[in-house]
């Protein structure tokens, strides 16, 4: 009887780290501090990916997971589509299996509530049937979702081309964005992946609320546009930062320990999200760089992108038995060893952890969302270094608006040289430059840690959701 008191949210994520790591933390909050009850419904594309089913096998008992059966992509949908494309197309897929097991749970949860993913509100169809709440959980800044929302507006007038956009694009509430430093997406204005992306953005509409990993003093220009009454817009709930907890990994471990050995402030975390690579020529001037520039640090080296000019690449599927250490230039893990320089970790480091350790003094980071609100909300000040996706418009935010990071500059082949590298490294972590981003980033750190705090922006709005949620009364089925 209990399990159909309390209030029951069904989450259907799309794939990506950066996805599940911040849906992951909600569904705790709803279930630790609001003993709601969670289950993930995972979609299946007809292939593993094995680190996000190890991740969420992982999740604390309260939150279940279920993973729908496949296959849900056929063959016109294999090979020649781009990642992001096979995604979009196979969460419509997985709707149908979606339904059955939103039905099971009405019958043995009280389920109020459907949480999806960034493209997946084809879900939305259910909730009307259910009589269910519907949401949309955006993983991504308020700068992002506002350009969603005045594309879809720009859409309306006619424009066609990436050509006919205005240059810079003018998105109300935030800084100039130059098109070059538009997501990839809204390059072709005519691929299949940009209509998905419009027909989904459309559909924001129809949800009962966007829930967001960002906090209103981040971007309050954003926020006070996307908020403000009579724009028809659904409401939002600022909930961020959203940071990952939970174990760590042996070598998750070492990082600590080597760290609580280092002066305070002296580490450079280096690392580029949870699937960016570059490419072996970037690999080897980044590794020289490191170590001209005599500072300490901690490097997640991945395998390079084989293919990519300058390490534009999307990884999802990759399960690569690979080392990525052979990568590295001849003797440079003995020789930054021997100097006790750096810490070189594979593909994956706890950091969240790492961020939050007072040795930490910067980062070079992809500038991922959930990279760059970890670092702000821990006082860390970044060398941006976009790869893909949203993360040349969140590195104009964060030189441009916030002030608390620098680019390095490429060569005229679109490398960054290892000279370039040595200097912004010494400049962010010793010198005068890096002294002012970093009190810029501590007054960040304070407003995100005010926001999580017991009447802080954020608290009061999940508090809101958590209200919603409870009040629910669902009206069953419709048919
Ligand atoms: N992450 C991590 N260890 C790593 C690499 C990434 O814990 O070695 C986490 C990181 O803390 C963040 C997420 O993975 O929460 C990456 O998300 P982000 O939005 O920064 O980048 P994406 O991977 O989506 O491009």
């Amino acid at each position: 009887a209990s399990n159909k008191h309390k209030p029951h949210i069904a989450i259907f994520p799309s794939p990506g780290m950066g996805h599940l790591i911040p849906l992951a933390e909600f569904a705790k909050q709803l279930v630790f501090s609001h003993h709601f009850s969670v289950t993930f419904i995972v979609p299946n594309f007809g292939f593993p990916i094995k680190s996000q089913k190890s991740f969420l096998d992982s999740l604390p008992e309260p939150i279940t997971v279920v993973y729908l059966p496949p296959p849900v992509i056929s063959n016109d949908l294999s090979g020649s589509l781009n990642p992001e494309t096979l995604v979009t197309t196979g969460m419509t897929r997985c709707v149908p299996g979606l339904r059955d097991s939103l039905k099971a749970l009405t019958e043995s949860t009280r389920l109020v509530a459907l949480v999806v993913d960034a493209v997946g509100t084809d879900a939305f169809d259910l909730t009307e049937e259910l009589g269910i709440l519907r949401y949309v959980f955006a993983p991504f800044c308020a700068m992002s979702l506002s350009l969603c929302f005045h594309l879809s507006k720009l859409d309306e007038t006619g424009i066609k081309d990436y050509k006919d956009l205005p240059d810079p694009v003018e998105i109300p509430g935030c800084i100039p964005i130059r098109r070059t430093a538009l997501p990839g997406v809204i390059k072709d204005l005519n691929s299949e992946f940009y209509k998905l992306f419009l027909y989904h953005t459309k559909r924001y509409y129809l949800a009962d609320g966007i829930i967001i990993n960002s906090l209103i003093d981040l971007e309050p220009g954003a926020f006070k546009v996307l908020m403000e009454d009579g724009s028809g817009k659904p409401p939002f709930y600022p909930i961020g930062p959203l940071l990952q907890t939970g174990s760590t990994t042996d070598d998750g471990t070492l990082c600590l320990t080597w760290l609580d050995e280092q002066p305070r402030g002296s580490v450079l975390f280096v690392s580029f999200g949870s699937s960016g690579t570059i490419s072996q020529e970037q690999l080897t001037e980044l590794a020289l760089g490191l170590e001209m520039s005599e500072q300490k640090f901690i490097w997640v080296v991945r395998i390079p992108a084989k293919n990519a000019a300058n390490g534009v690449y999307y990884n999802a599927q990759s399960n690569k038995e690979e080392d990525p250490f052979d990568f590295l230039p001849n003797g440079f893990m003995e020789r930054t060893r021997a100097r006790g320089l750096g810490l070189l970790v594979k593909s994956w480091a706890p950091q969240v952890q790492i961020l939050s350790h007072g040795s930490t003094g910067g980062f070079i980071s992809h500038c991922g969302w959930n990279s760059t609100i970890e670092s702000l909300t821990h006082g860390v000040p970044l060398i941006a270094w976009p790869l893909y996706a949203e993360q040349e418009m969140i590195t104009l935010m964060l030189t441009q608006d916030l002030k608390v990071a620098f680019t390095p500059k490429k060569n005229e082949n679109g490398v960054v040289g290892r000279e370039e590298i040595a200097k912004c490294v010494r400049d962010l972590i010793v010198g005068e430059e890096g002294k002012l981003l970093r009190k810029k980033t501590t007054e960040l750190k304070d407003a995100a840690a005010m926001a999580t705090s017991e009447h802080g922006s954020s608290t009061k709005s999940l508090a809101q959701l958590i209200q919603i949620f409870e009040n629910h009364n669902v009206l069953p089925l419709k048919k």
